[in-house]
């Protein structure tokens, strides 16, 4: 099947918050229009065959400041190129800031359908920890601008086991979103990235130990779980029929297109990826002279890693049908002791983790892929 999936990184950031080490640069508008430019030419440029687009995505980085006509050509230029289907799932990541409505009402006529917001939290203590440069309550209005925009598809992004949270900051962070009618959640263990200026100030030795962080976390599901939202990955929850169809095409092990500095793509099996120049990346006349292969993909052992991250697990069925050769019953056998000890469910469909599983996920599935 050709790849219909298309994700375009936005490098740009208001400020750079002291946990992140995801690739993004102070926002400027003529950084902003050069880089706008720069995209359309990849993306009229693509070597690559593409199918019409099913998902698109736009992260970053924090794409709502590039402000909604950038984006609209953007989203332009990729339905020239390549086609967007009907009923395609397009999504823009974005963050509170000032000129959201505009933002809003240009992205909804160029056709994005859903808005995943970095709410992080519905405590402002919590938020200023952090370093976010919003409250619980300037994101409460950008929802609200973005319902009014049109937008119904919302998701709302969590951070677990930061430093002084409770059970309570978590519980009020799961309500607020479906008080605000969020179809969707996903909830990230704060991890301290080497290199970041939360590392650089050791403010690992504030979080919750170990145990904490499961015990935040298993809050975090129940909670979550109570307010109708079903846990379909590790770290992702959704009503009923919502789930994030571009993300899920990544933990299916499906292709997709990367582009823009630091965006991985995995495509005619082989992942691949931009390094992490901005300049680089907007002065070559082919930005694809930069991509950078980073080896073949997509074989069994990493499909039963990706897939094991998801609620519905690794069905015997697709797995025999993508890899005929594949030994269905030694893993079978490295299964049922992981089974006995209840990190996972293992039956004549297929194995998934449980929730227990989820939170030793990385030992399970190395265990799992022998
Ligand atoms: S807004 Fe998002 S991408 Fe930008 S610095 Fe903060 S966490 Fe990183």
């Amino acid at each position: 099947m050709p790849c219909d999936a298309l994700y375009l990184h936005i490098p740009f950031c208001e400020q750079k918050c002291p946990y992140c080490d995801f690739y993004s640069v102070p926002a400027r508008p003529d950084r902003m229009d050069a880089y706008t430019g720069a995209l359309i030419r990849a993306i009229e440029t693509a070597p690559f065959p593409m199918g019409r687009l099913d998902t698109v995505y736009f992260g970053g980085g924090t794409p709502s400041v590039m402000g909604g006509k950038r984006l609209a050509q953007i989203l332009e230029a990729a339905d020239r190129q390549f086609g967007i289907q009907s009923g395609a799932e397009i999504t823009v990541e974005c963050n509170p800031h000032s000129s959201l409505p505009e933002t809003f009402r240009q992205l909804f006529s160029a056709g994005a359908n859903r808005l995943s917001f970095g709410m992080q939290s519905a405590s402002d203590r919590q938020l200023a920890l952090l370093g976010r440069p919003h409250t619980c309550a300037d994101v409460e209005t950008a929802v609200s601008q973005a319902q009014q925009a049109g937008f119904s598809h919302i998701s709302l992004d969590l951070m677990l086991a930061t430093p002084g949270q409770t059970a309570g900051d978590i519980q009020a962070a799961v309500d607020t979103c479906a008080r605000l009618g969020a179809e969707h959640v996903s909830a990230y263990l704060l991890k301290i990235e080497p290199g970041t200026a939360f590392a650089a100030r050791d403010v690992g030795r504030l979080c919750p130990d170990e145990d904490g962080q499961a015990a935040l976390y298993l809050t975090a599901a129940e909670s979550l779980a109570r307010a109708g939202y079903r846990q379909y990955e590790i770290s992702n929850f959704a009503e009923d029929g919502q789930i994030a169809r571009h993300n899920y095409k990544y933990w299916d092990c499906a292709e997709y297109l990367g582009v823009g500095p630091s965006a991985h793509s995995f495509i005619q099996g082989r992942r691949r990826f931009f390094p992490r120049r901005l300049q680089a990346f907007v002065e070559n006349g082919n930005p694809w002279q930069l991509l950078e292969d980073d080896g073949p993909g997509g074989d069994a052992a990493e499909y039963l890693m990706l897939r094991a991250r998801l609620a519905d697990g690794i069905r015997w069925a697709s797995l025999r049908e993508r890899y005929p050769a594949y030994d269905c019953d030694a893993l079978r056998g490295r299964a049922k002791p992981l089974a006995d000890a209840g990190f996972l469910e293992l039956d004549g469909e297929g194995l998934h983790l449980t929730v227990r599983g989820f939170l030793v996920s990385n030992a399970v599935i190395e265990n799992l892929i022998g």
